[in-house]
């Protein structure tokens, strides 16, 4: 096994990674920047050490930085949890150069996978559908228009390097296309430094069902079902759940041998996400993979019972998978909530701040993953995401309901949250009855909005009698 691991990472992911190592025994050593010396996962890891300055460049994604706390600590592995240097081909590939064992795929599978263009053509090659679109990136504006009036609009203007649901454009019809073109483009540069872009016909009223994967060095490829994502702001997750409504048995089954297939294509080894969008009839088809282990991978760890982190570290240290895909058994039904700090009513800004005080949920059934504790700064410089509440229960309407309670039970004070607004999605008959797609939240953001209003001055009402 492995003896020591260095965590390039912060905040509830880097927790999660030092729980699974401590229960198997591996010592961790934390990095943290200047703006992390009272963080959680700096107090909570074997040793840590300072990396540089708060800003993300200086420290989080500053590679050199990173590896010299590795070698300087003796690890033998190094963990990238997710965001940051986790999805970068040519950091993996320097992690084993320095003879640092690298949790995930090698650098030659992120590098193929990470080009969205390119994962297109290796999952068309393997036999699973992909969106009707181009062959790999578009060239300028002419290409993509013809490309549109084959596929028939409307249509997605993508960057091969986008993620985040960043760099996406869509175009209704000719006109809009030129615009659509400029603005993805430059956001494409602006977010990841790369001006490439894929074209996709637009999948109207698609569910986003994404497939959990696992692969080690002897080449068993297992799934672990689906996560469905639909519940999407602007195109970024805020709600998984797993089982997936909308999905039948036999469906899963196609689906699943299908992201196995797209994974074995790609020589894949480590956790993986096979991401698919779900159409109205019934059909799919892939979208990208994710290289790396996801933040909502824990809704999957309730439903089957198998820690997702600790067969990271198991394949890393080159043992097999401790299950079979037969082993495999979804049990009751998991929901998560992504709580954010931002304020929903001026467009969901990111509000950093001070804790002031902190209740988390608890009882049969929750589990939430955060690094906040009372008093603790919430950074300017990083993701807003401060905790996941996730609930299990033996079926969806005890988990919606056990949700509601969950957070029922939250405080968090000090910075405005999305966690009423979590709490009202919990109330809509659309999700309550399992019937929404990847548009529902954005369209029906002023009336979750606007009852989020009303019930806080209901509750104000309330504690003045
Ligand atoms: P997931 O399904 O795991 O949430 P996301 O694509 O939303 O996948 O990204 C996971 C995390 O990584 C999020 O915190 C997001 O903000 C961050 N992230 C995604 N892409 C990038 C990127 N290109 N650069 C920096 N951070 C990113
Ligand atoms: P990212 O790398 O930013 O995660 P994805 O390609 O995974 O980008 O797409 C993000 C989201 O955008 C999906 O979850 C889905 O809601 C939407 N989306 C992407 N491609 C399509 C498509 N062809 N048709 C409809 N919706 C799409
Ligand atoms: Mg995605």
């Amino acid at each position: 096994m492995l003896k020591r691991v260095l965590i390039a990472n912060r905040g509830e992911i880097a927790l999660r990674i030092i729980r699974a190592c401590r229960e198997l025994d591996i010592e961790t050593v934390a990095v943290w920047s200047a703006a992390d010396e009272s963080a959680l996962h700096a107090q909570m890891a074997t040793r840590s050490l300072c990396i540089g300055p708060a800003k993300a460049a200086d420290s989080y994604l500053n590679q050199k930085a990173i590896l010299s706390a590795a070698l300087a600590c003796r690890c033998d592995a190094l963990h990238p949890g997710y965001g940051f240097l986790s999805e970068n081909p040519d950091f993996a590939g320097r992690c084993v150069q320095a003879g640092l064992k690298y949790i995930g795929p090698s650098g030659d599978v992120i590098r193929k996978l990470g080009s969205k263009a390119s994962a297109r053509a290796l999952a068309r090659n393997a036999g699973v559908p992909v969106v009707p679109g181009s062959d790999g990136p578009v060239k300028d504006v002419r290409q993509a228009r013809e490309l549109a009036e084959a596929v028939g609009y409307p249509v997605l203007l993508k960057a091969s390097a986008g993620g985040g649901g960043r760099g996406m454009r869509q175009a209704d019809d000719a006109q809009s296309l030129e615009r659509a073109w400029q603005e993805a483009r430059a956001e494409a540069v602006a977010c990841f430094g790369d001006d490439e872009l894929y074209l996709e016909k637009l999948v109207v009223h698609p569910r986003h069902i994404e497939f959990q994967i696992m692969a080690d060095t002897q080449g068993h490829v297992v799934h672990l079902g689906e996560r469905d994502c639909s519940i999407q702001r602007r195109r970024q997750k805020l709600v998984e759940e797993s089982p997936s409504k909308a999905l039948t048995p036999a469906l899963r089954a196609e689906m699943g041998t299908a992201a196995v297939a797209a994974a074995k294509a790609a020589g894949y080894v480590g956790a993986g996400t096979v991401e698919f969008v779900l159409s109205p009839d019934g059909q799919f088809y892939f979208i990208e993979m994710n290289t790396r282990i996801q933040v909502e991978h824990p809704v999957t760890e309730l439903v089957t019972g198998i820690d997702l982190v600790k067969e990271q570290l198991r394949i890393a240290a080159g043992l097999p998978l401790s299950f079979t895909q037969e082993d495999v058994q979804v049990k009751g039904h998991a929901i998560e909530c992504r709580i954010n700090a931002e304020d929903p009513e001026r467009d969901f800004m990111p509000c950093p701040g001070t804790t002031t005080f902190l209740h988390l949920p608890g009882g049969p059934g929750v589990r939430v993953d955060t690094a906040l504790y009372t008093g603790c700064e919430v950074s300017p410089y990083y993701d807003s995401l401060v905790a996941k509440v996730l609930v299990h229960a033996p079926t969806r309407l005890e988990a919606v309901r056990r949700m509601r309670r969950a957070l029922e039970e939250l405080i968090i004070e000090g910075y405005p949250t999305n966690a009423p607004l979590a709490h009202l999605i919990m109330h809509d008959r659309s999700f309550v009855q399992g019937q929404y797609d990847t548009g529902y939240l954005d369209q029906n953001l002023d009336r979750l909005l606007d009852l989020v209003r009303t019930c806080d001055h209901l509750m104000e009402g309330e504690e003045k009698p």
